[in-house]
Formats: structure tokens, C-alpha cells, sequence
């Protein structure tokens, strides 16, 4: 199977320069797609309760005996409900860095790094899906995920 490639018109949500059109690999598969770039949850056809990551059943009402529930993209923002300053971590690893719980805007809620310094960071903030380089696998770039902070001022 071919490797996905990463499209040139989005290469501004990188964090890290990576290059265009060059192969590249999730780090996991079906956690996310990356045009445009969505965390992948799914959403059950009976309740429409939504969960990421992604899974065959519902949690809040077990389906009813209804259909699974479906892969959906969910919003590429959402706010801060907590986050935590981590200083410790395996080596190679560059710390501090910043650790939150994203409510996004469909109301589900996400653990994902915040690329921000943590002194900028406030509890109720707003902030968009980015995907960035984690590393580099057989010579293919590692895309992950994190959030960036939403400029307030350039007006919504
Ligand atoms: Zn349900």
C-alpha cells in the first residue's frame, strides 16, 4: 500500500517543518485524518453521543441494538478544561511541555499536548487542532497531533 502523503495546501498547520508531498506515517493509524486535519471519533446512530478516540460501541447507551456507530471528524476547536505542566519526562523528551483536556466543540473531550508555553495558557481558552512532526520512522516523518492557541484578536 502506498504511504499517504501530506498535501501542500495545509502544510501551515505543521509545527515543524515538514516537507510537502513526502511520505509520511500516522502515529496511529485511525486516530486522525489530515485533510482537512480532524481527530477521527465516532458517533452512535441511536443517542448521537461522540467519543474519541474511536470505538465499535457506545458508551453511554450500548447501541440499543441499533446500528455501531459510525467514524466521524470532529471540530478542529475547542477549549481548555484543565491542563497540567509536566517537567518530568523519558529521555529525549523536551520539558516542560503541557498537557490538557480539550473540550471541542462537539463536546468531546481530548487529551492532547498544548504547543504554548504554559504561562499562556488559561483554563476556558480556545484552541485548534494542529498536526506536527513526533519523529521519524524507517526515514518517513511521524505526523502527531496537538493544539495550538486560537489568535483571539484576528477576529472571529
Ligand atoms: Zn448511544
Amino acid at each position: 500500500m502506498p504511504s499517504p502523503h501530506i498535501p501542500a495546501h495545509w502544510r501551515h498547520f505543521m509545527l515543524n517543518a515538514i516537507e510537502a508531498d513526502q511520505p509520511y506515517k500516522p502515529i496511529r493509524e485511525g486516530l486522525f485524518q489530515i485533510d482537512p486535519p480532524r481527530l477521527l471519533g465516532s458517533q452512535c446512530p441511536a443517542c448521537r453521543t461522540k467519543v474519541y478516540p474511536a470505538k465499535g460501541f457506545c458508551p453511554q447507551c450500548d447501541g440499543d441494538g441499533a446500528e455501531r456507530p459510525h467514524v466521524v471528524p470532529l471540530s478542529p476547536e475547542g477549549v481548555v478544561f484543565a491542563y497540567t505542566v509536566i517537567h518530568q519526562a523519558p529521555a529525549g523528551r523536551k520539558t516542560p511541555y503541557v498537557l490538557a483536556y480539550v473540550d471541542l466543540d462537539d463536546e468531546v473531550r481530548v487529551l492532547a499536548q498544548i504547543h504554548a508555553p504554559h504561562t499562556d495558557i488559561r483554563i476556558g481558552q480556545r484552541v485548534a487542532l494542529a498536526l506536527c512532526a513526533a519523529g521519524t520512522e524507517d526515514g518517513k516523518p511521524v505526523i502527531g497531533y496537538a493544539f495550538v492557541l486560537v489568535d483571539q484578536s484576528r477576529g472571529a
